[in-house]
This record gives structure tokens, C-alpha cells and sequence, in this order.
């Protein structure tokens, strides 16, 4: 099994629906720390897991410098945007976005596959 793993930062603001009163409900802005994990049983024809420009194209492109409001389409928690950004890149099992430090939630696509 071949593993790859990739840690980019954006920065992005974002305001969150919340039940309860908090000021995570008014726009603010994080430098969030993303850290991304693919694996694969076999490489492709150009010998990879997945191509690191994808993580560039459809995550850091989208979302760097971007209200976060405006480009996804639900409650823009960690927890979400970890799940979305799962989503989006081919053979990716692992997501951890980190908003603050030591603040980080984790998406793992199936709990078997998780190597930490
Ligand atoms: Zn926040």
C-alpha cells in the first residue's frame, strides 16, 4: 500500500450557524493548517497516488482568501470542510483541518483505514 500526504495553509474567513450563542456566529478569519492523506494499492501509469496539483486545484484555489460562506454549501465548521475536502480529491481516506493551534478536526472516510 502506498501512502502520500500533503500540508498546505489557506487563508479564509467564514461566520457559523450555530444553536447556542457564540462568536463563531460573526465573520472572522483563520490561517487554517490542512493537512491531506491518499493512499492506493497500486500507482497510476505516472507512478503516483494521486497528482499533488489536484489538492492545489480543487482546494487551495477554491477556498484561499475566500469567505467560506459564499463558496461551500453548508455550516462551514472544520469538521465539514475536512468531509468536503475528502470529497474532492481522488483516493484521499484522511482529511485534518486545523483552524487554530492545537484546535483540529479529523474526517476519516472509513474508521478501518485509519493508520494513526
Ligand atoms: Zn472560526
Amino acid at each position: 500500500m502506498y501512502y502520500i500526504s500533503k500540508t498546505f495553509e489557506i487563508a479564509a474567513a467564514h461566520s457559523l450557524s450555530l444553536d447556542y450563542t457564540s462568536p463563531c456566529s460573526r465573520l472572522h478569519g483563520h490561517n487554517y493548517r490542512i493537512e491531506v492523506h491518499c493512499r492506493a494499492e497500486k500507482l497510476d501509469a505516472n507512478g503516483m497516488v494521486t497528482d499533488f496539483r489536484l489538492v492545489k486545484d480543487r482546494v487551495c484555489d477554491v477556498l484561499d482568501h475566500r469567505n467560506l460562506n459564499e463558496i461551500l454549501p453548508f455550516n462551514p465548521t472544520s469538521e465539514n470542510i475536512a468531509a468536503w475536502i475528502c470529497s474532492r480529491i481522488p483516493n484521499c481516506y484522511k482529511v485534518c483541518v486545523e483552524e487554530t493551534d492545537g484546535n483540529r478536526a479529523i474526517y476519516v472516510k472509513d474508521k478501518d483505514t485509519c493508520t494513526e
